[in-house]
């Protein structure tokens, strides 16, 4: 919204807040005008102003009713025709009121008649200041309409009060005069912070359907282009493998096995960005087959172990006796978390071992508890260690392979199994990566 948009955004909810607060404020004249009737002799000494007062007061609230009504309907564009309507019925219907009251206390100064119409103007005075503030000049107009007739009156009463009299009125009506200010400065204020408020909400949710037509299309993007690369990649590694089984000589072997590792990674890439782009997409569904768990962890166990001894390092693993002899769920799920927990405990550690230990935890979740003596990951990454594509110190991390893809594909597939993961670890002294996840004995 431009700036001349808001201020006339300003001015039409101004208007309604008018219309709304002082619909059927017309009326009170005719109401009063009845109880004067039903209290004075006025009705009998003056029948015919008596009852043109009651004709023109009645007709006058009926069109502020209707100016008020079309107020509260008024669109941005007529906005300021409804604003002059109710401005004029009301200062229209005010006159006649203070006209009346003039002629009135003109009529019978004294007495408990004109005390009634002096609390009747200046309670009705003070009444508008509030009343009529979302519009400053008609509640200032109104204020000087109501207080008039009854300074007037003051002056013309002589006595021995009249001074004190029109000091007190003239306190009173400044004092409504000011009421009004500040309360239409007070409103004025609040709406626009409600138009500005309601524009950023506006503006922050056209934001997030941006955000979220960019995250489709680069979950899109990601999934259509890793199939494509996949499937060449394949095709190297067959060649390749097929290369390996043909007589070469040293140097010709080296270098396929090189090709075969690195094709091994480039797949093990693709697979992981077609895995998140799935998950992200929200395709991504999980088996729920009957499976043994401690031979899942002995098969992605046994190649590691060897590459453990090769480094010279412990492996240790430990099943513990409560774990379920055979469990149900995703077993290709749970053996790409272990096996991403796994290798990452073996390819960050140098010295001293990995261990890990399957045991139960609360409410029948199994709990997987990865510990190494490696390198560890200060405390500054540790809250982002989840993200995607997130490596933590690419000085020391740059000559390990990984896109920092296989934590955040870990968490994402722990948490649709109803589960969760946590990390500790101290730079320089090792990781503990432990995760819960609710794969029942039963089928249920
Ligand atoms: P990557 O495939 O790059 O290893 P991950 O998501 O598995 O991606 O890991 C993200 C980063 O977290 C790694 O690059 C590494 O910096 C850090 N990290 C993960 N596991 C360990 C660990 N056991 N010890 C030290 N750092 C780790």
């Amino acid at each position: 919204m431009t700036a001349v948009g808001v201020s006339d955004e300003l001015g039409l909810r101004l208007t309604r807040q008018l219309g709304d607060r002082t619909r059927f404020g017309g009326f009170v004249y005719p109401l009063l005008l009845l109880a004067v009737g039903l209290q004075t002799v006025v009705p009998e000494e003056q029948p015919a102003l008596f009852a043109l007062g009651c004709l023109v007061t009645l007709a006058g609230a009926l069109w502020r009713t209707s100016a008020a009504l079309k107020a509260r309907s008024s669109s941005l564009q007529n906005w300021l025709a409804s604003r002059e309507e109710l401005r004029v019925s009301t200062v229209l219907l005010a006159t006649f009121w203070a006209i009346l009251s003039g002629l009135a206390l003109h009529a019978y100064p004294n007495g408990e008649f004109a005390c009634f119409l002096l609390f009747c103007l200046i309670g009705w005075a003070s009444l508008g200041a509030s009343l009529f503030s979302p519009d400053l000049r008609l509640a200032q107009g109104f204020i000087h309409l109501n207080m008039l007739p009854a300074m007037l009156w003051s002056i013309e009463v002589y006595g021995r009060f009249t001074f004190a009299i029109v000091c007190v009125f003239a306190i009173l009506w400044v004092a409504a005069w000011f009421v009004a200010k500040w309360t239409h400065s007070h409103l004025r204020q609040l709406v626009h912070s409600q138009i500005c408020l309601e524009q950023q909400t506006e503006e922050l949710r056209l934001a997030r359907d941006l955000a979220e037509e960019a995250y489709l299309a680069r979950n899109q993007f990601l999934s259509g282009i890793s199939h494509e690369i996949r499937t060449p990649l394949n095709g190297i590694l067959g060649v390749s493998e097929l290369l390996r089984e043909s007589s070469l000589n040293s140097e010709q072997s080296e270098l396929v096995a090189l090709m075969n590792q690195s094709s091994e990674q480039l797949l093990s890439l693709v697979n992981n960005l077609l895995d998140l782009s799935r998950i992200n997409s929200g395709k991504l569904t999980l088996d729920r087959v009957e499976f043994d768990l401690r031979l899942l962890i002995d098969e992605i166990s046994q190649p590691l172990r060897l590459t453990a001894d090769a480094k010279g390092l412990q492996w240790s693993v430990k099943v513990r006796r409560e774990v379920p002899a055979s469990c149900f769920g995703d077993p290709a799920r749970v053996k790409q978390i272990l096996n991403n927990l796994m290798s990452n405990a073996l390819k960050f550690t140098d010295r001293g071992g990995v261990s890990i230990e399957i045991g139960m935890a609360d409410g029948g979740h199994i709990r997987c508890v990865v510990e190494d003596t490696g390198i560890g990951i200060e405390s500054s990454h540790l809250g982002r260690i989840f993200e995607e594509f997130e490596q933590v110190d690419r000085s020391i991390t740059r000559h390990f392979s990984g896109a920092g893809l296989g934590l955040a594909i870990s968490k994402k597939l722990i948490e649709i199994m109803g589960g969760r993961i946590g990390v500790q670890s101290t730079p320089g002294q090792g990781s503990l990566f432990w995760f819960e996840i609710a794969i029942s004995e039963t089928r249920s």
